[in-house]
């Protein structure tokens, strides 16, 4: 993928992975949920009936390919264990009840479709993308979708989403400021929006909408795609003109977090024309949940990643004649058929509809052809990236540089018998490992990018092991700067413009664990494990109750057990080239002896690095 080529060029003093990941399965193997039956796991009901309004919206955001749920056995994935089909099932279930209840419901998406799963990105030489999985997220009844940043990184992506997802979604697929370069009729090049700039509707129940699709300061956009910064888009004259009318309800989709960034600038553009007309912000990309209000006639919700969440957002937006507060409310609800059946109140035998079990049947047929299935071994326990203290017998990054990568990277190789000492960035690992099978999508999903490993040989030991602590040292010094406006900082922001969230992500985490007492919740087992959420909008927003993820920090950069040899020993100092800029620069930085280029620098294996894990595992796991 080209997307992670961009990456690489990047020379960066942290090393993190962007979003994205994968995996799902349909097969009777130890660990993995038998998904068609009622969930063999023990789900925890949820907490409440949903509160509905008079407008009402469904919203997904960041779903990363992750069409067939999420399918091990270990918490919390059995929370998310419903697929496509559950939730069209769910959407139609839901659209019934509005109709019942005579009020308005919309579904909303917020972005990235793309890189994620071996669904989207497991196709065959030739293929694109998320294509296939597109195919069955046009059979839902969106009433908008927006562009995210993992529609840019590689143009053929984007190209794709405008000439054959856009035109299907016919005006509900929404680009406020992301543009791509085709030619024309004349053979002339020409910068059109990717799908509409906006939308402008009315409800079933006759309300007007007016929405936008906005994506955040994204610069990691490929060539022959653009992306207008959001405080030069408000200024468009398309803007002025689309936001002139007062509709009964601004409903704002866009790939951009509803905390910490552009949503005020969009906001305040619309609250300068029409100081009172509700406002409705459904946002993206971090990945994680959260709500505010802006006043008190709007609410921003951002609802999770990878099929994990789907939130709910309600308003009661009575008489339009007056200007009180609305009464909004929001949800979290774990994506499984356990909360789906409870909000329908629909049982097992009676909650599938056609069309949701077709979505299922098809998902699962792709998966069949592009044999994600196909097995590397079985897991006898959890790796996580994050939820295993590093290094540890638990922890995913300890497995794959103490364990995996010494065995995969030296099989067949000269070099074999030569001491090394190996490097890699912890980034590299997207997702956590569960015990049970473990296939091509969970290989696609633990550690997708193709980087190549090299090595520099005569490197003495403690040079080397200087080299990794001083690498950790720059990423922690880093983020220890952030607020000192350094340089760094700079470095820090463009990573962020680049698309990199999953720090974000994990200190969403780590705020989690503490505010919420994790360990001692953890400890009592009442609880199943899950997120709980902490956001500025009023009353609990998690649809069900858990115990929070254990959170622990991890260094930028991982390596392999040290040699017991003295600091003087000559070894193969191995390294992925994702790091290679860096590493020669702290290189040259901690001795004087020599003076490395990267013509001291040679392959080490054919094996690239996201086929470490699988060929451990076909060696260990069987
Ligand atoms: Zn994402
Ligand atoms: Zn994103």
């Amino acid at each position: 993928m080209k997307f992670f080529v961009a990456l690489s060029t990047l020379a960066l003093v942290t090393a993190a992975s962007a979003c994205g990941d994968a995996h799902d399965h349909v097969h009777d193997s130890p660990g993995v949920l038998r998904k068609r039956l009622f969930p063999q796991a023990q789900l925890t009901k949820p907490t409440r009936a949903l509160e509905w309004g008079d407008l009402n919206i469904i919203h997904t955001t960041d779903t990363h390919g992750w069409l067939l749920g999420h399918q091990h056995l270990s918490f919390p994935e059995p929370n998310y264990s419903g697929d496509l089909g559950d939730f069209a099932s769910f959407v139609e279930h839901m659209k019934q009840i509005a109709i019942e209840k005579d009020v308005d419901l919309l579904l909303i998406d917020s972005g990235d479709l793309h890189d994620g799963t071996g669904l989207s990105d497991g196709f065959p030489a030739g293929g694109i993308d998320a294509h296939e999985t597109n195919q069955f997220l046009k059979q839902l009844p969106y009433d908008i979708m927006a562009i995210g940043n993992h529609e840019l990184y590689d143009y053929i992506n984007t190209w794709d989403m405008h000439t054959n997802f856009a035109p299907a979604l016919n005006g509900r697929y929404l680009s406020s400021n992301a543009n791509i370069t085709i030619f024309d009729e004349n053979n002339n090049t020409v910068s059109v929006p990717v799908g509409n700039r906006y939308r402008k509707f009315t409800t079933r129940k006759g309300r007007k909408i007016t929405s936008l699709g906005v994506l955040f300061d994204f610069t990691g956009n490929d060539v022959n795609t653009t992306v207008q910064v959001v405080a030069d888009m408000v200024k468009e004259q398309w803007f002025t003109e689309a936001i002139a009318e007062e509709p009964d309800v601004f409903v704002l989709a866009g790939h951009m977090p509803v905390s910490y960034d552009n949503w005020p600038t969009v906001f305040n553009a619309i609250r300068a024309v029409h100081s009172e007309t509700p406002i409705i912000i459904l946002g993206g990309h971090t990945h994680i949940r959260d709500c505010n209000q802006p006043d008190g006639r709007s609410m921003a919700l951002e609802s999770g990643r990878y099929m994990e969440t789907i939130g709910w957002l309600s308003a009661k937006l009575g008489d339009s004649s007056n200007s009180n507060n609305i009464t909004f409310s929001r949800r979290y609800l774990d994506q499984n058929r356990v909360t789906y059946e409870y909000h329908t109140q629909q049982r097992n035998h009676s909650f599938d509809t056609a069309e949701g079990q077709n979505i299922t049947q098809g998902l699962q047929a792709l998966s069949d052809k592009y044999e994600l299935s196909t097995l590397f071994g079985i897991a006898p326990q959890d790796y996580t990236i994050s939820r295993n203290p590093y290094p540890s017998n638990g922890s995913s990054l300890s497995l794959f540089i103490n364990e995996a990568a010494p065995y995969s990277l030296t099989f067949n190789n000269t070099r074999k018998n030569t001491t090394n000492l190996m490097i890699t960035n912890s980034g590299s690992q997207r997702f956590d490992l569960y015990a049970g099978t473990f296939d091509k999508n969970d290989q696609i999903a633990a550690s997708p990018f193709l980087d190549a490993f090299m090595y520099i040989p005569n490197v003495q030991l403690g040079t080397a092991q200087q080299v990794l602590s001083a690498l950790n040292a720059a990423g922690a010094d880093e983020r220890r700067k952030r607020d000192l406006g350094s340089i760094l900082q700079q470095r820090e922001d463009e990573l962020w413009k680049r698309g990199y969230v999953d720090r974000r992500y994990m200190n969403w985490l780590d705020e989690m664990d503490r505010r919420h007492d994790g360990a001692v919740k953890r400890a009592s087992q009442n609880l199943t494990l899950g997120y709980v959420t902490s956001d500025s909008c009023p009353g609990v927003g998690d649809d069900t109750l858990h115990a929070p993820l254990a959170s622990y920090d991890i260094p930028d950069f991982i390596g392999s057990d040290a040699p017991s040899s003295s600091n003087d020993t000559l070894i193969d100092f191995v390294f992925v080239d994702f790091i290679q800029d860096q590493l020669l620069e702290i290189l040259n930085d901690v001795q004087n002896t020599t003076t490395y280029t990267d013509s001291d620098v040679e392959s080490y294996t054919d094996v690239l690095s996201n086929q470490v894990l699988g060929l451990y595992a076909q060696h260990a796991w069987n």
